[in-house]
Formats: structure tokens, sequence, C-alpha cells
């Protein structure tokens, strides 16, 4: 794997950063409470800033905020509102170095380059002017039946960590290209990129209130925000635990949802695959910031006539890995915290005591005391119903099952709660096809992992990874709701009828 070059150890663009403050109707606010929040880099546990604590009474000022900010923006024409996150995304492209270091150091992974953001953002801006509803027909001739889509008002949205920048321009970006106004809470782990890109749609003229960003922890600030009376709608990305009680909120409140929630995604091996290919691929879906992706795909299906040569291959490959801090030529970060480090460490020794083999890795590396560091790891002979298998570990871990033959890979691949992504390799279009339309997942990928690279695909998930869909054309639609509108004619004056007297 290529490693990133050297650079130093913080690197912060003032005019990003955004310290001590979050928004709420156009101002930069400290929490109603004062309290703080350490915002910390997960390889040197340093402090790169604070921000506000945020709390109910912060919510419902942001609220009120995005209350005053909704009529404008949605009688604003789709057109205008369609330029205003062009320019948006413009700026984020314009930044998009100083956004990848400031992520970079939130979250602790090597650069990625330029974030996709920009794309993402680009289109869905390009979807604003495209919100059609129908024309229906009608029992009369004097009468026009239509549907408009319409936005629903305030909207909610909470994010994790993993991946804030990409996950605030797109739940945000549809919500408001819909015509909503929004009040999202990052997570307290990674709120700086939100907190600089929501600064980036005020300079590029999004109205103040359309975009507010309240901080904070979720129990405080997050449980607020689908028990708001005047929230319409809700979105959250995380875990299965946390959305299970999003949606129960929403079920008191009577707001409807999208969830877009874990992953135990399976990579389906057949003896045809190109292993060249396929082996690096797949060891970059598991380490890609250090495999704490919900698409990340954690358990590799695989036939057995190609079990040993893939699994020799598969430790090669994770053991060329180099891990360390953002700042040096590495491919693979730590994790984000000392909770995550301990969970995922915690998932390797089950993993040793349910009898699965550690082939690679298996602890935290040499030499790396602090942060929150852990080694590339693989396991073989993993039976499908071991807690490593069936849980999502959200780290480097990857296990290893071997099936008999394609009936046998479909069910365990499919043998989990789970089903956002599975990825097939094979060079029969055959097992292909018939692989793409058995596999219970949201996205299925063959001959790559994660399924990215796919312009506007709908992302979300089967089962318990969730419902909705973010990212593709229909994001914005599922932000509006549908009304139906029957139009008479004026009903003309009914013909006097002829007397005797008129004569
Ligand atoms: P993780 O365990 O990986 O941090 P979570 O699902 O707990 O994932 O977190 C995702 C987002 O949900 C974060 O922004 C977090 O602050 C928020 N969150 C956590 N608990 C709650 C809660 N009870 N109500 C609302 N939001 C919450």
């Amino acid at each position: 794997m290529t490693a990133t070059t050297e650079r130093p150890e913080t690197t912060l663009d003032p005019d990003l950063l955004v310290d001590g403050s979050m928004l709420i109707g156009g101002e930069w606010v400290p929490s109603s409470g004062g309290e703080t929040i350490d915002v910390v880099n997960p390889a040197t546990v340093q402090v790169l800033a604070r921000v506000p604590r945020g709390n109910a009474a912060d919510v419902d000022a942001a609220v009120r905020a995005a209350e005053q900010a909704f009529p404008a923006w949605r009688d604003l024409d789709a057109t205008s509102r369609g330029r205003l996150l062009f320019r948006w995304a413009d700026l984020i492209e314009q930044h998009g170095t100083a956004l990848d270091q400031l992520e970079s150091q939130e979250v602790g992974r090597p650069s990625w380059g330029p974030p996709p953001m920009a794309g993402q953002l680009r289109f869905i801006a390009g979807q604003a002017d495209k919100v059609q509803g129908l024309s229906l027909p009608t029992y009369s001739p004097d009468q026009l039946g239509l549907t408009l889509r319409e936005p629903y008002g305030v909207v909610g949205a909470i994010i994790p960590w993993n991946a804030p920048g990409p996950m605030f321009a797109t739940e945000v970006g549809a919500a408001i290209a819909a015509g909503n106004t929004i009040v999202i809470k990052p997570a307290e782990d990674a709120p700086l990129t939100p907190l600089a890109l929501a600064k980036l749609a005020l300079e590029a003229g999004i109205p103040p209130g359309v975009v507010n960003v309240v901080t904070g922890y979720g129990g405080e600030a997050g449980a607020a925000i689908p028990a708001h009376p005047s929230i319409r709608r809700m979105g959250f990305t995380g875990s299965p635990q946390t959305g299970s009680l999003i949606m129960k909120a929403c079920a008191d409140n009577l707001v409807p949802l999208h969830l877009e929630l874990g992953g135990k995604s399976p990579q389906v091996v057949f003896p045809d695959a190109d292993l060249d290919a396929a082996v690096p691929a797949m060891v970059m879906g598991i380490t890609l910031n250090t495999g704490q992706i919900c698409a990340a795909g954690s358990r590799v299906v695989c036939l057995r006539s190609v079990h040993d040569e893939l699994v020799d291959r598969l430790a090669a490959q994770m053991q060329r890995v180099r891990v360390g801090a953002w700042h040096e030529p590495v491919n693979m970060g730590p994790l984000i915290s000392e909770r995550q480090h301990q969970r995922v460490l915690g998932y390797i020794d089950l993993g040793r005591e349910a009898g699965a083999e550690v082939v690679t890795g298996g602890g935290v590396p040499a030499g790396y005391d602090t942060g929150y560091f852990v080694e590339p790891t693989l396991f073989d002979n993993v039976a499908p119903d071991m807690r490593i298998a069936q849980e999502e570990i959200f780290g480097p871990v990857l296990s290893v099952i071997a099936v008999d033959d394609e009936a046998e890979a479909i069910e365990v691949a499919n043998g989990t709660e789970y089903g956002l992504v599975a990825s097939v390799w094979t060079n029969d279009v055959g097992t292909a096809v018939r692989m793409s339309r058995r596999l219970q997942a949201g996205q299925v990928a063959v001959n790559s992992p994660l399924g990215a690279g796919v312009i506007g695909g709908p992302f979300g998930g089967y089962k318990h990874s969730g419902f909705g869909r973010t990212m593709g054309a229909d994001s914005v639609l599922e932000w509006t709701q549908v009304k139906t509108v029957s139009m008479r004619a004026a009903v003309p004056p009914v013909p006097r009828t002829r007397t005797p007297e008129d004569d």
C-alpha cells in the first residue's frame, strides 16, 4: 500500500477552525450552560479545540431560529436554492486540503486526498430544481389533479464521528435542497469538520437559520432533537442501539425518520476471482479509516478451494499496512477513542476465546502506548455464529469463514442481522448476476469493496442496517412530503330557465 507523506503534527487552518462556539440562527454562540467538550486528536491525545456542550435549551433556540428562517427558504425558487448549494460546494472544493487535514486530525486517519464532499453536494444541488409532482386524472373535465412535493419545515439530523464531513454535507445538503431548515448535531468526538462546513455554508450565502449546528453529547443535545415538538422529520446515522432510541423518541413525537446503522458486510470470494486485484482491495476495505466505516467488508466468505491461498495473501497484505499518526507516512491511523479501543481489543479477545485463529495482528502495535492504535487483525477458522462474525466491531478486524458451495456462501453472507453492503469477487458473470440478486444488502459491489464509485448511488440498509436512502437523487425526495391538490374551475353560473313572463 502506498503510504501518505510526512507533515506537521498539528495543522489547523484558522479560517476553518471554529473553537468554542456553535451555529444558531447565523450566530456563533456558546452553550447556554457555558460548558465545553475537548476535541482530541486520537493519535496524540492532544486537544485540538473545544466545542460547546449544548443542551435542550440550545436545541430549542436552534429550532426557533430554523422556524424563523423556514418560510423565506421554502419560498425561494428552487433554481436559486440549488445555486447556493453549488456555491457551497465550490467553497468546499477551494478549501479541500484544509478540510481534509481537519477531518484527518479529529478522526485520526491518514489523509485521503481531496474529500468527496464537493462532488456529493453538487449531485444533490442538481436535484433541488428536480423535485417534481404528478398530474393526475380526474372525474370531471373541469378539474385538475396534482401532487406537490413540499418540505417538512424544521428537520433534525444526528451524525456520527467516522466520516463527519461527508455525513454533514449529504444530510444537510439533501434536507435544505428540498426547502427544509435543519438543526444538526455532530458527534462529540468529531464536530470540527461539520462546524467548518457550516461556516462555509454561511459564506456561500445560505441564509442564517437555514443550517443550525448544536454540538454536545448524545444523551443531552442529541436526545433533545427528536423529542422537540417542532421537529417534523429526522435523519440518523450511527449505531443500531442509538438508532433504536432515536426511533422510540420519534415514535413518541410522531416524527418520520430514516436510519443508517451498522453493517457486517460480507466479501464473498469465488475460486475464479482475480486475487491480485481482490486482496489489496479487501484489505483496504477493512483498514480504511481503521475499519471505522459502516460499509467495511469485515467478513470474508470464501469457497474452500481458494481458502488457503487467500488467507496467506490477506495476511501478507495486512502486514504491509503501516500504522501511525496522521502526520506520519502511514496507511492506517488509530481508533477514535479509548472506548472504541477497549471495544475492538475486547472483540479480539472474544474471537480467540471462541476458538478462532489469529493469523496476523491481534493487539496493540509495538511502540504505540499513546493513542488508540490497534493492529490490522486477521482471524481464520471463524464459525458463522461466533460473535466476531455476527457483531459490528468497527475496527480493522477481518474474519475468514470457509464454505462448500454457492448456496452456503449465500446463507452465510446473509446470516447476520445486518444488510448494508455485500461484495462478490468473481470473473463469472452468471455468479455475479445470481449473487447480486440473492444477497440481502442495500448495496452489492461486484469486484470492488465498500460499494463505492457509483455517482448518485442511493446508500442505506436492509434489515437492522436501517431504512431510507441517503446520497442518491431520492435522498432529496425523502425530505419532502406529498400534497394532493384537487382544483376545480370556478363553477359557471347556471343559466336561468326561461319562464312565460320572459316572453
Ligand atoms: P458510537 O457508539 O459509535 O459513538 P452512536 O450511535 O452512539 O455511535 O453515536 C452517533 C451519534 O448519535 C453521535 O452524534 C452521538 O452523540 C449521538 N447519540 C448518542 N446517544 C444518543 C441519544 N441517546 N440520543 C440522541 N443522540 C445520541
